[in-house]
């Protein structure tokens, strides 16, 4: 069994490293060029799914002639319904919904599910759970969008000194990212894989032994590392760091600068499949819409012009094929670049990635208004010399700061930052910003060990939309 499990895993790192060299062959197609291919795989897609997937059938039934499929007259899926119809949405009747998640939960390690199938799921922070399903070829093109990160951000395999990666994430077997690097340890890098929930002492003194060449971690720790390397406790020199998952914030960047002197690639992936990175001039993450589509709508599902931030996106896999996503929400806020990247490549460029609608603050504004706030409006806390770390809860219409300060921090930090905040709020036009922030010696992550920046309370929204 663990024979056939390493045969064909690397079988998906070969197929993942064969397909990285073609999609990396794409990027820099005349628009048109994409297009077209976007089309032939789209048109391919959606006539599978109409002839397997019985969900499909019935729900485009009428829509599919024998022409070029229209992506934009498809109904839009959410989680919900997604989830609801799992069963016959899959075009392999013996994936059962049930029994996946239960098989997801007792999973230990990378396993494949009746030995060809690698299955994940998502715990988005509305608490919608949802379940992904990759076969063979569309696992592929997940690996195949990894070693295309990679070699963007210069990380290529090396021999006989292998190149030293450092990873510190927490998240479970079943998430994508664990299974990605499980894919990556056939022997090609060195790699060093630290759970989020190590003392940091550990921490420091594992990195100081391996002396990373790369580092990836979410934004958060990777500034608490940042503080670590100015304290003088660690002290590496990576040539490459990436950061992903959470919010980075400029202020953050900057302080990851300060510390360890290299320019951290923000890096994208999402478990419905689409990934982007930044390239070289670090202005926008370059999205790979040769394996996954978006489609960057507004909250009723229409299409938002580039430069302005949509509400969610529409992600169409065009890889996976026993798992179909057409058009399936995904609540993360983007901002699509107008302007062509200096880099040459024609791949679309999202200016920001600026944290999930849910975590967007909606507080009554001055003019009897609703002011949305987004997540990034509060890197100026990090900003702040004495802050370690920080969380927003949002109770009402009132924010409480939970702050994580530096060690020898002043009494004077507390009015600091709630001036700080405050005063940002009212220029966003919110009326009579009510702000608290308090000490904690260390902040709640999720089981995943990301950090929910900013909290929003859903129920806020309606009791001042109420009061109008
Ligand atoms: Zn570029």
């Amino acid at each position: 069994m663990r024979l056939r499990y390493h045969r064909r895993r690397l079988a998906d790192f070969a197929g993942g490293m064969r397909l990285s060299r073609e999609l990396i062959g794409h990027e820099r197609w005349p628009r048109e060029q994409l297009r077209q291919h976007q089309q032939q795989r789209l048109d391919a897609l959606v006539r599978h799914a109409v002839e397997r997937s019985p969900f499909y059938r019935e729900r485009f039934s009428g829509e599919i002639g024998s022409g070029p499929v229209e992506l934009s007259r498809l109904p839009v899926m959410d989680k919900t319904r997604m989830m609801e119809n799992y069963d016959e949405i899959v075009t392999d009747p013996r994936l059962k919904r049930d029994e996946l998640l239960a098989w997801v939960e007792r999973m230990q390690r990378d396993e494949f599910y009746l030995g060809e199938y690698r299955a994940m799921t998502t715990s988005g922070s509305s608490g919608k759970k949802g379940l992904f399903v990759y076969d063979a070829g569309g696992w592929r093109a997940i690996a195949a969008m990894f070693f295309r990160q990679n070699a963007w951000m210069g990380v290529k395999p090396r021999l006989p000194r292998r190149f030293r990666m450092a990873i510190v994430g927490g998240a479970a077997p079943s998430h994508m990212t664990r299974q990605g690097s499980a894919n990556l340890k056939i022997g090609i890098h060195r790699f060093l894989g630290l759970p989020l929930t190590l003392p940091i002492e550990r921490m420091v003194a594992e990195l100081n032994r391996f002396q990373p060449e790369y580092l990836n971690a979410y934004p958060s720790m990777a500034v608490r590392l940042a503080e670590e390397q100015l304290a003088g406790h660690l002290h590496i020199a990576p040539k490459m760091m990436s950061t992903s998952s959470e919010m980075r914030t400029p202020e953050m960047t900057e302080r990851l600068v300060e510390a360890f002197g290299v320019h951290p690639f923000d890096l994208y992936a999402t478990t419905e499949g689409i990934w982007g990175v930044e390239c070289e001039y670090h202005e926008g993450i370059h999205l790979f819409e040769d394996v996954a589509l978006f489609e960057n709508v507004d909250e009723n599902d229409h299409p938002v012009p580039p430069g302005e931030p949509g509400a969610k996106l529409l992600v169409t896999n065009l890889y996976n094929r026993v798992q179909p996503i057409i058009r399936l929400e995904v609540s993360d806020v983007l901002t699509i670049e107008p302007e062509p990247c200096a880099c040459g490549r024609t791949l679309a460029r999202a200016h920001a990635i600026e944290g999930r609608s849910d975590d967007v603050l909606r507080l009554p504004g001055r003019k009897g208004d609703e002011v949305a706030v987004h997540p990034i409006e509060f890197g100026i806390v990090t900003r702040d010399r004495e802050v370690r770390e920080w969380q927003v809860v949002q109770e009402g219409r009132s924010l409480r700061i939970l702050v994580v300060p530096r060690s020898g921090a002043s009494n004077a930090l507390e009015r600091r930052v709630r001036g700080a905040v405050s005063q940002r709020l009212s220029e966003l036009g919110v009326a009579d910003p009510r702000v608290e922030v308090e000490r904690r010696e260390e902040l709640a992550r999720s089981a995943g060990g990301k950090l929910q920046v900013v909290v929003a309370d859903p129920a806020a929204r309606e009791t001042h939309l109420g009061s109008r």
